[in-house]
């Protein structure tokens, strides 16, 4: 299929979408001091409340807690010039405390003049890489879009130490769209879209109307560049639209400064940059698995394992294992390579890392004898691996 048609269906898919998880960046919705821009952010709200009005469902992924605190705090400093805190430098964690009600407030305020009422939600990986608590986030957040609230969530700023970090909030709206099941999801950046370099420093940068989540090119287009309140850049963006696209969730890159872009987007028009997902639709524990945890240690494989991983529909015995990195407890996720280090997929061990060290390589009754008891005859089972794609 040529890209012309590749992104027409895709358009139309985004078109048909019902359920969506847009994202908006401190870039997009904040000026240099740390203000809301409020042309953009009053845009930005219209464009929820036609959503909403279309019957569809949104979850509203919003940074800004950072730029909104920065800002606040400077100005209570410039009015209040002896206060206990004027020349306290305060970080970004406690910064983002600062402004994350203030950018509620401002949501809730102007959102309502759009006919929406909004919750807020607050996460970190950690939350997300436990199954009950990620299940209690999709029951949550599937009650609020069934009563046509509007969840806004933020990384938990306060909490979220490096370990338990999404990275930024464009991993984090990959996450939120496979909690919430989404058909698409919406990144409103800065730029139009993905170009093949950046625009603003080449001036022979092409657009790219289409890419594929696979595209080596895409990321290497993306650069690595960051910006100046939030912690993403292209390159988060192009990283976010591969994990929302490994469960099937096509996404879309449009400028959030331009008005009427979501709304175009969401209406199958030819704006932004639209990436093509895997056409696998995982659903259940294994979309949990492929999206949300974050592997603990690693297993390498011998050929025939890694063969047999690669075709699919296979469980891992602890036989054809060479190697076993990590520490990890039974249930932990685990990251599959085969011998040489190249990934085949993850899973849920059901060995922790000493048992599987030990049981590596020797077949069932070998391993019955070594141990002692036999924890269980596969490593890992089908149902709990998911392939790469
Ligand atoms: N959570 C941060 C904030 O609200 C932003 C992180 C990001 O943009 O990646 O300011």
């Amino acid at each position: 299929m040529t890209a012309g048609r590749i992104g027409a269906d895709l358009r139309t898919a985004l078109a048909g979408s019902k359920r969506i998880v847009v994202k908006v960046g401190s870039q997009v919705l904040c000026q240099r001091d740390g203000s809301l821009d409020d042309a953009v952010f009053a845009e930005l709200c219209r464009q929820l409340g036609v959503l909403r009005a279309e019957g569809r469902e949104v979850v509203l992924v919003s940074s800004g807690a950072v730029a909104s605190g920065t800002g606040a705090v400077a100005q209570w400093h410039l009015s209040r010039p002896g206060s206990p805190s004027a020349g306290v430098v305060l970080g970004k964690q406690a910064l983002a405390a600062v402004g994350q009600p203030l950018l509620m407030a401002s949501y809730r305020d102007i959102l309502a003049g759009n006919g929406l009422q909004v919750a807020q939600i607050l996460l970190t990986h950690a939350d997300l890489g436990n199954r009950g608590r990620f299940l209690h986030a999709r029951r949550v957040m599937g009650e609020l879009l069934d009563a046509g609230i509007l969840p806004i969530v933020n990384e938990n700023d306060t909490v979220a130490v490096e370990e338990i970090k999404f990275g930024d909030n464009d991993a984090l709206a990959a996450q939120v769209a496979h909690v919430v099941g989404a058909d698409a999801l919406v990144l409103l950046t800065e730029v139009d879209g993905l170009y093949t370099a950046d625009p603003h420093t080449d001036p022979l940068a092409k657009f790219v109307p289409v890419a594929d989540i696979h595209d080596e090119a895409a990321l290497r287009a993306a650069g690595a560049g960051t910006s100046q309140f939030g912690t993403g850049g292209m390159r988060s963006k192009v990283l976010a639209a591969r994990k929302a696209g490994e469960v099937g969730v096509i996404t879309a890159i449009g400028s959030g400064k331009t008005p009427g872009v979501l709304t175009a987007i969401l209406s199958g028009e030819t704006v932004g940059t639209v990436f093509q997902p895997a056409r696998r639709k995982l659903t259940g524990r294994r979309s949990w698995i492929a999206t949300s945890v974050r592997p603990r240690g690693t297993l390498y494989l011998d050929d025939g394992a890694a063969q047999a991983l690669r075709t699919g529909g296979r469980s891992l015995l602890p036989i054809g294992v060479v190697n076993v990195e990590g520490k990890f407890a039974v249930g932990d996720p685990v990251l599959v390579c085969d011998a040489v280090g190249q990934p085949i997929g993850r899973g849920l061990s059901r060995y922790d890392s000493e048992d599987a060290r030990r049981a590596a390589g020797r077949r069932t009754d070998q391993i019955a004898s070594e141990l002692g008891w036999l924890p269980a005859a596969e490593l890992i089972h089908r149902d709990d691996f998911v392939r790469d794609v």
